[in-house]
Parts: C-alpha cells; sequence; structure tokens
C-alpha cells in the first residue's frame, strides 16, 4: 500500500486514495454507521444508497466518465474487487499512466459529488472526462518534466528583462477535423503571468497554419493592451524563420506571413521573436489544445493565470529560480 504515495498525481489525490483503501472515505453510508443522522442516499443519483462501490463504480454518471475516459474494463475489474484495499491493491498494479488517470478520475468525481451534496450545479460527463483526461497527461508530464531537468542540461522558461512582457504562443492542429486553436500567455521580468488567453481556430490548412494564426491573434491582443516591447517566444521553428523573413516559401501562407510582419513593424517598439524547446513551451501548449474545444465559444482571455494551467506556470517559475 506504501505504492499509493509513489503515484504520478498530487498529494491531496495521493491521500485521497489512501483513505480509500482504508475506509475512512465520508461516504453516506459511513457516515450514518457512525450514528450522524443523514440521509444515506447518494447526492448525486438520489436513488442509491451512497457506499463506496456505488458512488465510485455504479452510480449512473460515473459509469459514463469511465467510458468516456476509456475505462470500462477496468471499471468493471475494479468494481468487483471485494474491499476496497483489495481494489486500490488492483489498481496499483495498473501501468503507471492508468494508475494515475484512475486515481483522477476518481478524486475528480469524489470533488463533484461533494460539490453536488452543497447543492452546486453537476457538470456534464464529457466536460469531466476531458478535465481528468487532460490533468492526468499534466500530471504525467509534469513528472517527466522533472525528471528530465534532472539528467539535462539546463531547458526551461526564462522571464524576460524588466520593461519587456514575454509571450509565449502556441497553435494545435486537428488534421481530422480540420481545425485547431491558439493560446498565448503575457509574462513580465518577475514570471508574474498578466493574461492568459485561448481560443479556437477553424479552418486550418496545416500546422504551420495555426501557428502562425496564433501568432497574429497573441499580437494583436498584445497591441490592444498597450505591450510595446514584447519577445515572442515559439516551439515553431518556422514559425520564427516566416517572421524574421528567411526567405523561406510559404507559398499558400505567405501572405499572411507577410500580414504578420507588417503588424509586427507598425505596432511594437521592440518585437523579438525567440525560439524555444516544446518543454519551455508547456503552459501555451495546453491553452492552445484548450482552445480547439472551443468551437462556437469567444476566446478565453483572464487577467492572470487560467485555472487549466497554473501547474505549468507553477513548474516554471521553480525550473527558472532552481
Ligand atoms: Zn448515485
Amino acid at each position: 500500500m506504501e505504492d499509493i504515495w509513489q503515484l504520478t498525481v498530487p498529494s491531496k489525490i495521493r491521500h485521497f486514495m489512501w483513505r480509500l483503501a482504508h475506509n475512512s472515505t465520508a461516504f453516506c453510508v459511513n457516515l450514518q454507521r457512525k450514528g450522524l443522522k443523514i440521509s444515506p442516499l447518494c447526492p448525486v443519483c438520489r436513488i442509491h444508497e451512497e457506499d463506496g462501490g456505488h458512488l465510485l463504480f455504479k452510480c449512473k454518471q460515473v459509469k459514463e466518465v469511465w467510458r468516456l475516459c476509456g475505462l470500462e474494463a477496468e471499471r468493471l475489474l475494479l468494481m468487483d474487487q471485494g474491499t476496497a484495499m483489495t481494489m486500490v491493491e488492483k489498481l496499483m498494479a495498473f501501468p503507471v499512466e492508468k494508475q494515475a488517470l484512475i486515481t483522477t478520475l476518481m478524486w475528480n468525481w469524489w470533488c463533484e459529488r461533494n460539490n453536488r451534496r452543497e447543492g452546486g450545479k453537476g457538470r456534464l460527463s464529457e466536460e469531466l472526462a476531458w478535465i481528468i483526461q487532460h490533468q492526468t497527461r499534466e500530471f504525467c508530464t509534469l513528472q517527466q518534466n522533472q525528471k528530465n531537468a534532472r539528467s539535462l542540461p539546463r531547458q526551461h522558461w526564462t522571464p524576460p528583462p524588466e520593461e519587456w512582457i514575454k509571450i509565449n504562443i502556441d497553435g494545435s492542429f486537428r488534421p481530422d477535423e480540420r481545425n485547431g486553436g491558439w493560446g498565448a500567455v503575457f509574462r513580465d521580468h518577475m514570471g508574474d503571468v498578466l493574461v492568459c488567453a485561448s481560443g479556437f481556430l477553424p479552418n486550418i490548412l496545416n500546422a504551420l497554419h495555426s501557428e502562425m494564426l496564433a501568432a497574429e491573434t497573441a499580437l494583436h491582443l498584445a497591441s490592444d493592451l498597450g505591450m510595446g516591447r514584447v519577445y515572442s517566444e515559439t516551439d515553431a521553428l518556422l514559425l520564427k524563420d516566416a517572421i524574421d523573413d528567411k526567405g523561406v516559401d510559404f507559398s499558400d501562407l505567405g501572405v499572411l506571413a507577410d500580414r504578420l510582419k507588417d503588424f509586427i513593424r507598425c505596432n511594437f517598439t521592440e518585437c523579438k521573436t525567440v525560439y524555444c524547446p516544446r518543454v519551455c513551451n508547456q503552459v501555451v501548449h495546453t491553452l492552445a489544445t484548450k482552445g480547439s474545444l472551443m468551437a462556437g465559444m469567444a476566446p478565453c482571455v483572464t487577467d492572470g493565470p487560467d485555472p487549466c494551467v497554473s501547474f505549468f506556470v507553477a513548474s516554471d517559475l521553480a525550473s527558472h529560480t532552481v
């Protein structure tokens, strides 16, 4: 059971799994058994009594969430275990990423259940499944980054000089749907996040197309916000070459490249485009992915960090102050 402390998830989730294995999670039935005068009904469906087996594996909506996360076989296997302890033991025998996905699912569902119990508005299964899968990837990438950071030469995000703003920019491209998303994060010389932004990009030709539109959108926003000296940082070398005008032939994207260069010339005191490796661009990579799922929605612009990237922002800051 000590394995729980090695899980690739934040410690709040490890603690949750520990309590679950030791039957000390506050399921309604457990509380009632302890003499508390509360309804034993599941706060989500309000049909069945809520014990761990019902809430985590059998409640109608949680079954949907497991299925949307591609975990139906695992759900059936874990549900069949006689006790919470054997269930957790079985779970710890899965590959590391599956362990992370399942424990993140259980944790999110527990939070969802608590929120419903407090009278909060329930979230859709699709939304929960997306958050769960997304967080899991984030946890696994973070741990991988921490491992890499120990073995590789310094490869990390660095803040811009004083008076400058660094904008990390990324575009995502979904070839099957022919669309994508953009993401941008604006940080100052202290590494503080001023603005996070993301949005959907329809009718995308290829990855470079989405990178260019991402850069254009982000730089328009920078100009609207009155930023005069900016570093725009991208992990797309071709985009940097396009802006630096290295004589690359962009054929159908040539017009777009020219428009972008003109805009930069006319709107900034100074604007430098720099390349960074992918590991330094995780924050916006995440935002661009989020943007690609925002079809039909207005762009999302937040002052300060967007909650979905707070892990990566913190890890950028931590790595550059080491
Ligand atoms: Zn239920």
